[in-house]
Parts: C-alpha cells; structure tokens; sequence
C-alpha cells in the first residue's frame, strides 16, 4: 500500500516483488519523505539500558540489488526448485497463528516443483535439513528480506542482533506525521477559520509561522 502511494505501479505486481527488494523500494521511499536518518530505540536484554541509535539507511538498504527468482537445490537425494518469499506469501502465512503451520504454508507457496529421486513430493515431506537449506538459500538470495542489527549495550558489553523491518518503521513515521498535521490544522482551522484543504495548501514553512504567532 505504501509502495503504491508513492509510485504509479499496480498494487499487486508490488505485492509479488520479492521481499528484500519491496523494502528496498520502501527505503527509498522514505528517504524521500523523511530524509535518510532514521532513529530507533532498543532496551538491552543485560541490564535493562535503553539505547537510541541512530545510523543512515545507506548502512541499511543496497538499491537495485538484483534478487535469484529461480532456485534450485540438490541434495540427499532431494531435488527442490523454490523461489524467495514476496509479500502475498507473507500476508498467508501471517494469518495462521501455529509457527510450525505458517512454516509449512511459505514453504508450499515458494516451492515450485520438489521430488525424491525422480518422485514428486509435497513441501511437508522434506525432511528438515532439507528444509533448512532451502531457507539457507533464500537468505543468500535475498539478503534484504531480514535486516539485523549488530548491538551492543555501552554500559554491560553485552552483544545481540535486533530485527529491523523497515515497513513498520514507516508506517509508525507516517502515522506520527499525520496525527501531528491533524493538530496543526486543528490548531489553524480554530484560529483562523481556515478550511482543511486551505491549511495543507500552505507551505510546512509559513504553516510553522502562523503556528508560532498563534501560540505567542
Ligand atoms: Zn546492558
């Protein structure tokens, strides 16, 4: 949804980018929007610090990063042809709420063919460490898809990896931004008499101005 407001593509060819790439679009994106710092906060699991980072998305999101659509492995006997996940696969899984049934489900979504010698199997049938190559893989493929941050907490040394997923970041960006905007022209429209569309017709600049002025 968000790619779609800002870029004149169908939403559903978006939806089947793959995962890392979706969100290096989203990077872009919001590069546009907000700039390319981003801030975050995360609360150490040693001694309870909180930590505010703040790094520049470049550190982050490697644009036009061209992502394997067709993957194969060959392995104890096991040939599987698979894909990286994209977002509709994600959206499936995301509604069964059993860990092991959600697996299962982005496995069958991503696996376009799987045999044991020469045999057609169903994604349920692979043994685990096949399964676990065949995510292997997808990471390698598709390193974007699973940003970790490598932390470590100032006070007690202590080192762990965070997940950050850039598509909540913004949403929560935007959602900040626009309840502060819907304050602003009530603070405006209340003021002045201004109508909603009148207020945002007016440059974030002199909207500030006459902010100011009505706040003494
Ligand atoms: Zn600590």
């Amino acid at each position: 949804m968000l790619l779609a407001a800002g870029c004149d593509q169908p939403i559903d060819a978006l939806a089947r980018l793959p995962v890392g790439e979706r969100d290096a679009r989203l990077f872009a994106l919001r590069e546009s929007t907000f700039g390319s710092r981003l801030t975050s906060v995360a609360t150490c699991a040693g001694c309870g610090e909180r930590l505010e980072l703040s790094f520049d998305a470049s550190h982050l999101s490697a644009a036009g990063q061209q992502i394997e659509d067709e993957l194969s492995l060959d392995v104890d006997g096991y040939q599987v042809c698979f894909r990286v996940p994209n977002s509709l696969d994600l959206m499936a899984a995301a509604n069964l709420k059993e860990t092991g049934a959600a697996r299962t489900l982005l496995l069958e979504k991503c696996i376009r063919s799987a045999e044991q010698r020469g045999d057609e199997i169903t994604a349920a049938q692979l043994p685990e460490n096949v399964v676990e190559r065949i995510s292997a893989r997808m990471r390698e493929a598709d390193p974007q898809a699973d940003i970790q941050l490598a932390l470590k907490c100032p006070v007690c040394s202590n080192e762990w990896q965070a997940a950050f997923d850039i598509e909540s970041y913004f949403w929560i960006e935007i959602n900040a931004w626009a309840t502060r905007i819907l304050g602003e022209i009530h603070i405006l429209a209340s003021a002045y008499g201004w109508s909603e569309q009148e207020i945002l017709r007016v440059s974030a600049w002199r909207r500030e101005c006459y902010l100011q002025l009505v706040n003494g």
